[in-house]
């Protein structure tokens, strides 16, 4: 392990304490930075995000670009959460789908970008994860990996390539699980052709207080969940559970039949432009 991704991985270890977490946990990295004192702000500039502080390192804000996908701007949110807990000053990261530009990185580039890794997805936390289901890492499906991306938050390749990078799983069954699509995986769950859009699986052994989504995306909740509100509309029983589509932002509460487990699904509108702490408004003034 290099001495940047050892870095990293302290420094995520150590707000992951200040938070209150373990090295478990799933962690909500807009609810972190709420707690931390950063300001998120949705924007519709395109780029990946900016952060910004002033000389005496008051008023750290982050501005995250609403046009990149959605599992996108979480990861750049602990990106960017990287640039503030490390101190580097104001940082403006344009758009890194180029794989030359991501070839010849700066050294804070990658070390926030390490950070972000094990800040949002623990390697005890992922590998703990399936366990706690009975599912085996080295033979996983993409199913049980869209599964655990959903539990932590993040796209399902971002947690393939986190996987490979820290040998968790092979290169041959990495590159076997990024021949499948998301797209594909939601076809195949519908049983036929279905909107592309992003898509979370919560099952019964998830334990996530607030799930993030944005309207139009789907998400599957076990059978006996009541889901409280209009915000969610219900499309399909499916072997994922049911199906569900986001049709209205709003914060939608979930929670078993007897009422003693719960969690809030924070659904934010499509190209939402305004504070994180108000993303599940229509607009920042409602
Ligand atoms: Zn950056």
């Amino acid at each position: 392990m290099n001495h940047l991704v050892k870095k990293a991985i302290f420094k995520a270890d150590e707000i992951r304490m200040k938070l209150g977490l373990n090295m478990f946990q799933p962690v909500n990295v807009f609810t972190a930075c709420e707690k931390i004192g950063l300001t998120v702000r949705f924007v519709d500039i395109n780029m990946e995000g900016i952060y910004v502080t002033s000389r005496n390192s008051s008023f750290p804000t982050i501005l995250i670009s609403n046009l990149r996908p959605f599992p996108r701007r979480y990861f750049t949110c602990a990106h960017e959460l990287g640039h503030h807990v490390f101190g580097h000053g104001g940082k403006i990261d344009i758009l890194t789908d180029n794989v030359d530009m991501m070839a010849n990185r700066e050294e804070d580039e990658l070390l926030v970008d390490a950070f972000a890794g094990a800040f949002l997805m623990p390697v005890a936390g992922i590998l703990a994860e399936f366990v706690k289901r009975n599912w085996t890492i080295k033979n996983a499906t993409p199913l049980q990996f869209i599964t655990i991306s959903s539990v932590f938050g993040v796209g399902y390749q971002t947690l393939i390539s986190h996987c490979r990078l820290n040998r968790i799983i092979s290169d041959p069954h990495a590159q076997s699980l990024l021949n499948y699509k998301p797209n594909d995986i939601l076809f195949k769950i519908f049983g036929g052709p279905v909107k592309n859009s992003f898509f979370k699986i919560i099952d019964d052994c998830a334990e996530n207080p607030t799930i993030d989504l944005e309207t139009s995306n789907y998400i599957f909740l076990p059978n006996d969940l009541k889901v409280e509100g209009n915000n969610l509309k219900q499309c399909q029983c499916t072997g994922a559970g049911i199906a569900y589509i986001a049709q209205r932002s709003g914060i939608v509460r979930v929670a078993t039949k007897d009422g003693d487990e719960g969690s809030f699904i924070r659904i934010q509108n499509h190209g939402y432009i305004g504070l994180s702490e108000n993303r599940h408004l229509e607009n920042e003034n409602e």
